[in-house]
């Protein structure tokens, strides 16, 4: 199982990945302070939304479902060029958030436990 800290770590190095490739960059994703804080903040989102108190707690949160849905908005999002300044903080942040988020889905499908295909809310 990871870790809190792992999840923050991985989910650091995540938004890092996502400023790598972001074509369409603003400031923030390219953030040294912001861009690994919100990583390893919303790289551990799931466990704040369903800690981990037993071996069943993932559940919807931490499902399948929400990992392809996830990734199916984060590509629209990647994908979106906004003009406006507040435009591209919005997707600034949804990638960055929405990277952090992915990371520790991924980090718990690797556990012999993984994710439910679509678990209970
Ligand atoms: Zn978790």
């Amino acid at each position: 199982m990871s870790s809190g800290t792992t999840h923050m770590f991985v989910g650091a190095g995540a938004v890092g990945l996502a400023a790598i490739v972001d074509d369409h960059p603003h400031p923030i994703t390219h953030s040294l302070l912001i861009a690994p804080l919100l990583g390893s903040i919303s790289g551990k989102l799931p466990d704040y939304i369903e800690p981990a108190l037993h071996p069943n707690h993932r559940q919807f949160f931490h499902s399948i479902t929400v990992a392809g849905l996830l990734t199916i908005g984060l590509i629209k999002c990647y994908q979106w060029k906004p003009e406006e300044p507040f435009e591209k903080l919005i997707r600034g942040l949804v990638l960055l958030g929405g990277m952090g988020y992915l990371s520790h889905l991924i980090c718990d499908s690797t556990t012999p436990k993984g994710l439910p295909l679509v678990g209970k809310l």
